[in-house]
């Protein structure tokens, strides 16, 4: 049945994941999923299946599990809006106690929730998964992910552990606080670093896609790295002035040595180190432009204040025990929290 009202019902756990083109998969998915989380909870879980606008079988398929069982919960959201908003949108509606994030290809192994479990019991809020092994994924994609981490603890303040996706397990509060961040350009990962609370992480090996292809394109991946490195930091936007006091600096001592040559006798030579020079210096303003450009659009687009993103239909069974008092008392202990 479409009901928007989702999440009406307190579970135990929640299961979020974003669907993109999976149709191949997602039965494997449930296959493996399911029966990790009624070994852990019984029957008292849900599982948030969201469909990022697929143009295949996908949301025929969520459909038909969200109608046989009661635990799962199918959102489709109103076109394509790429993995980290489809993630939030999951976020949003899921109700759990604990919310599992986990990939619909089957790259990170659900049967890593007991573990995480522990240590959310233990009192950790978020629990992430490392990867220790990236099984089937190209030297080039696993050479450009290491590069991207690294400049990323370069230039950014907050702590973002070095190769960890968006696999985690974390408590109800950090999800309602994630929940309360209202920006567009979202890097979720480095949004839950953000939050701070006690994190830790759990070490596991990267299992290649179970069946289609990845979504992250070299230049998907590119932008996500924008993304990333301008929602957290404004150093790129320092560059200007470090550039502009290194070649006043290269200036000045270029003048001392022309002078000295003058004195000495001998003449410069200009023209080819004019031309290098305007080439240089021009490409540094327009670089720098393009960097501010960056900011400004972002500026620009936050400022419009839209939705993120837009839910078509929610399909899930009825829920037999739901009521008013079960969805403000959620929202009573997010808040309180
Ligand atoms: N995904 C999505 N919307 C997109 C692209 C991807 O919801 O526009 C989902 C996809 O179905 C998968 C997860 O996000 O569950 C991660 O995508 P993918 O496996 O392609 O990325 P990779 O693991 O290669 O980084
Ligand atoms: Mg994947």
């Amino acid at each position: 049945m479409k009901d928007p009202q989702i999440g009406a019902v307190q579970r135990e756990l929640s299961v979020v994941v974003p669907v993109f083109n999976e149709e191949a998969g997602l039965d494997a998915l449930l296959a493996r999923t399911i029966p990790v989380c009624e070994a852990e909870f019984g029957a008292n879980f849900e599982i948030v299946l969201v469909d990022d606008g697929s143009t295949d079988r996908s949301w025929a398929i969520i459909a038909g599990h969200a109608d046989a069982s009661p635990n799962i919960v199918g959102v489709k959201l109103s076109r394509n809006y790429g993995h980290q908003l489809a993630l939030t949108a999951g976020l949003k509606l899921a109700r759990g106690d604990y919310v599992f994030v986990l990939d619909a290809d089957l790259q990170d192994p659900p049967e890593l929730l007991p573990q995480m479990l522990a240590k959310a019991r233990e009192g950790y809020d978020v629990v992430y998964g490392q990867r220790i092994a990236r099984a089937g994924e190209t030297v080039f994609k696993r050479a450009t992910a290491n590069l991207f981490y690294r400049l990323l603890s370069a230039v950014v303040d907050v702590s973002i552990p070095r190769d960890t996706g968006d696999f985690r397990l974390m408590t109800h509060r950090v999800v309602a606080h994630f929940n309360a961040m209202p920006e567009r350009f979202r890097f979720v990962r480095g949004m839950v670093g953000w939050l701070g609370f006690k994190q830790i992480a759990v070490e596991y090996e990267r299992d290649p896609r179970f069946a289609g292809e990845t979504h992250y394109p070299v230049r998907k991946m590119l932008r996500f790295a924008i993304d990333a490195i301008t929602s957290f930091s404004t150093i790129p936007l320092r560059f200007a002035s470090l550039l502009g006091m290194g070649f006043g600096v290269a200036g000045l001592l270029a003048l001392v040595w022309v002078g000295v040559s003058w004195l000495s006798g001998g003449v410069v030579l200009g023209w080819t180190s004019l031309a290098a020079l305007i080439l240089i210096l021009g490409s540094m303003q327009l670089m720098m432009l393009g960097i501010f450009g960056e900011y400004l659009g972002r500026m620009y687009m936050e400022a419009k204040q839209r939705p993120l993103y837009l839910v078509d239909e929610v399909y899930k069974q009825p829920d037999m025990a739901a009521g008013a008092s079960a969805e403000t008392e959620g929202l009573q202990r997010a808040l309180s929290s």
